[in-house]
């Protein structure tokens, strides 16, 4: 059987497990500060610790702002079959906001404060790399009310 090849838009920015995909935060040992993407100092001034600990964010959150991206962006944000879509800002219960591409969604009916599950879509495919993957949000379908 055939595996295609499959890759992240960015090492180390997410991974994918037995419960789906994740994003790769920091967290401070110190003071609790957790950072999306990784980092390797804690930026909190009156912390002075160290010690960063590599740290899988749930993924659930809850959609606190978006934007509609109807124009397409230059060529250096490489996507395949682009079509306009939704920017969304999303709170993770670990007290971070985290930007993302919407997926899924109808984009004249897009509800902030509702409930968003993390994905992995194909961005583009590169010959070399195969798919290249990227995290979006979804909308988590038994949460929505009926239509
Ligand atoms: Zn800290």
């Amino acid at each position: 059987m055939m595996h295609e090849a499959k890759s992240f838009v960015v090492d180390g920015l997410m991974a994918e497990g037995s419960e789906g995909v994740r994003l790769c935060a920091s967290s401070c040992g110190g003071c609790g500060s957790v950072y999306f993407p990784r980092t390797v100092s804690c930026r909190n001034p009156d912390c002075s610790s160290t010690s960063l600990e590599e740290k899988l964010l749930e993924g659930r959150g809850i959609l606190y702002s978006y934007t509609i991206q109807r124009y397409q962006p230059p060529n250096l944000f490489r996507i395949d079959n682009w079509e306009p879509y939704a920017l969304g800002l999303v709170d993770l219960p670990e007290g971070i906001r985290v930007m993302g591409m919407l997926s899924g969604f109808d984009l004249d009916n897009i509800r902030i404060g509702e409930t968003v599950k993390l994905i992995s879509e194909c961005l583009f495919t590169d010959p070399d790399r195969g798919k290249v993957m990227t995290y979006k949000f979804a909308p988590e379908i038994t949460g929505r009310d009926a239509q």
